[in-house]
């Protein structure tokens, strides 16, 4: 007599039977979890009863497939299910037997019954379309068979079964457009799923292989060698994960190895960081920083995450959550007993467990990468040329508020040495009289170096640090400060130097001057808001300086996002500065007095040095160089 599925199963076996869920797939890991729990109750109540057990060698999951017939048998020597319990448990959804066993017993620490799989075994309706599940309960004499093809109900009669456990018979839908189920009777599809979701199932998943073997009495003595099929048994997985071992046992070479086989990189990692946590919630993590960014890290389709295992079980491939962005390079796994094992990704995001996971994670990465800067500075700088740009990005991104973690992480070019510095280092440096930290913006280091302002604040005796890469004002913007010192643009009035007395000075002179300024500004046009004189430039002429909150080296940037191409972009304002110790601020006084259309040439063209100076470019070329030559012809 056909039984009916309770409501909530019904609906439940619905939703497995119409899925269009895309990783179907996952039906083999939930029976092989199933049927590993199964021989770990088995050898739990074996403990007591030895009677009840067989030697542990002998546990085993055997998967058998038949093409013919379209089926799929996974079978164990577990615990079994008696006809009340196959009634009980198949019958119901979300009636975790695994849950009750656990309340009922207390087990030993070394055996992991996990429990919780909501919608395990139903799951293979998303591939069946009729399942058969013969099982003989562990003392019982009899053995009862299961079957059901979906929502109609299902079938519970004696049947015979010799040996203690259960056989799942999988009967496999019919192919479609979309759906090749066949491919689950392939060797090469089984022996992937088995490593990609149940390598570390500590029982053997056994399978009947086929290898091509030269026939006996072939290819010697000079006969011509004949290959022929020749079938196995394989076992499947690898059993125990290798983060489950301790970390002074494990190899440089089983690491990289492992990183190498799991995480398709062929380059060995710069750092493996492995450990376990107890407490609150318990895991393991085994992390990798790579040695290099994949080709396609800083694009849209690089995508972050950690894979996730519930006890040797994988559950998900990348699980995002997991990985906040700046430190979207790391790749590894973090396994806990406490994951549960849900197909939705939306549970995910709220897990509780796991945000304090990733929280924990995160201080990890932050500490080892900490560790390194301090202990093996020159691999840190290989890390930081490959990622450095990405923890740029992430500080600047959450507007500075992981500042904490990152921003010790940092390293910028500097004219000390031309090295990398840490901030640290820098404010270390610093001689009492400097107030803030300087920084000058260029495309390449030699440039910045090279600019008027940033000689200018050498000459201080002050370190520059040397900013190459467009997001690095943006970065220490968010910042705003490191250890209470300010940062300060050599090219913007934030940078200014003068002493009290000096200021004064020069605010008289550029009074005094007040003429002469505003007609080479008007003569220049729109492209600078004021005009100057100042004593800081030391040896230069004239530099293009900044006021406000926008730099030149940020309006470069700014300028070249999208949708900002068409002039839309802010810009900053500029101001054109003119030594006053240098012979050019008299020649624009005289040849103001003595000529305004000569004085107007003279201007543009300082203008347009200036711009040349701090890597801006000239809009109007050949009528800048009429403009030198009419400048050059007239003296
Ligand atoms: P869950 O594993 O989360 O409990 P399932 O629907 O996968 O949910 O399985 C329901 C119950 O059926 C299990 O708790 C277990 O008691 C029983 N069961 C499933 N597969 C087996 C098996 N191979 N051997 C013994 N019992 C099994």
């Amino acid at each position: 007599m056909k039984k009916q599925f309770k409501t909530e199963s019904k609906k439940m076996l619905d939703m497995m039977i119409n899925s269009i869920y895309t990783h179907k797939e996952i039906f083999l890991r939930e029976l092989i979890s199933n049927a590993s729990d199964a021989i770990d109750k088995r050898y739990y109540r074996s403990l007591t009863d030895p009677s009840l057990g067989l030697e542990k060698d002998d546990y085993r999951i055997f998967i058998a497939r038949d093409k013919d017939a379209r089926t799929l048998t996974v079978t164990d020597n577990g615990c079994g299910m008696t006809s009340e319990e196959l009634e009980k448990n198949l019958g119901t959804i979300a009636k975790s037997g695994s849950g009750e066993f656990k309340k009922d017993n207390k087990q030993p620490d070394d055996i992991s019954v996990i429990g919780q799989f909501g919608v395990g075994f139903y799951s293979a309706f998303m591939v069946a379309d009729r399942i058969t599940v013969r099982s003989r309960a562990l003392g019982s004499d009899t053995a009862s068979i299961w079957e059901s093809e979906g929502v109609d109900g299902y079938t519970i009669k004696d049947c015979d079964y010799s040996r203690i456990g259960t056989e799942i018979i999988i009967h496999l839908k019919a192919d479609s457009e979309n759906e090749k189920y066949s491919d689950f009777l392939e060797e090469y599809k089984l022996r992937e799923l088995i490593k990609k979701y149940s390598d570390y199932i500590h029982y053997p998943i056994v399978m009947e292989t086929e290898d091509s073997k030269l026939k006996e009495g072939t290819g010697v003595d000079g006969k011509d060698p004949e290959y022929e099929t020749v079938t196995q048994l394989e076992t499947m997985n690898s059993m125990i994960p290798l983060w489950h071992r301790k970390p002074s046992e494990i190899t440089a070479d089983e690491y990289n190895g492992f990183y190498t086989e799991k995480f398709y990189d062929y380059t060995a990692p710069a750092k493996v960081i492995h450990f376990r946590t107890e407490g609150t919630v318990t895991y393991e993590a085994l992390l990798y920083v790579p040695a290099k960014a994949p080709f396609n890290y800083y694009s849209k389709n690089f995508e972050k995450g950690l894979r996730l295992y519930s006890n040797g079980v994988m559950i998900t491939d990348k699980c995002e959550e997991m990985l906040p962005d700046y430190f979207s390079f790391v790749r590894g796994l973090v396994d806990s007993p406490d994951f549960t094992l849900n197909i939705s990704r939306e549970t995910l995001q709220h897990d509780h467990q796991l945000k304090a996971i990733a929280k924990n994670v995160e201080k990890k990465i932050k500490n080892e990468l900490a560790k390194m800067l301090e202990s093996d500075r020159e691999k840190y700088e290989d890390f930081f040329k490959e990622f450095g740009l990405q923890l740029k990005y992430g500080l600047y991104s959450d507007y500075g508020m992981h500042k904490d973690v990152l921003s010790d992480l940092l390293l910028f070019k500097s004219s000390f040495e031309k090295k990398y510095v840490t901030l640290k280092e820098y404010v270390s440096r610093m001689p009492e009289d400097q107030k803030k930290i300087y920084y000058a913006c260029a495309d390449t280091v030699d440039s910045a170096e090279l600019l008027p302002q940033t000689e200018a604040v050498r000459n201080r005796g002050y370190e520059v640090l040397y900013f190459t890469d467009d997001v690095d004002e943006f970065t220490i913007q968010t910042l705003f400060k490191y250890s209470d010192k300010e940062f300060a643009n050599v090219s913007s009035e934030s940078a200014d130097l003068s002493t009290d007395e000096e200021k004064e000075a020069i605010k008289k002179e550029n009074d005094g001057s007040k003429d002469l300024l505003t007609f080479i500004k008007e003569s220049i046009g729109d492209g600078v808001s004021s005009v100057r004189f100042t004593s800081n430039l030391g040896s230069h002429p004239i530099c293009l300086s900044s006021e406000g909150g926008i730099s030149t080296e940020m309006e470069k940037v700014l300028g070249k996002m999208p949708g900002n191409e068409a002039g839309f972009a802010p810009k900053a304002e500029t101001v054109l500065e003119i030594n006053l110790n240098h012979p050019i601020a008299d020649t624009m006084k005289k040849v103001y007095a003595e000529d305004h259309d000569k004085a107007a040439k003279y201007s543009k063209v300082l203008y347009a040095q200036a711009r040349l100076i701090c890597g801006l470019p000239i809009q109007n070329p050949s009528e800048l160089s009429s403009l030198i030559c009419d400048v050059l012809s007239s003296n």
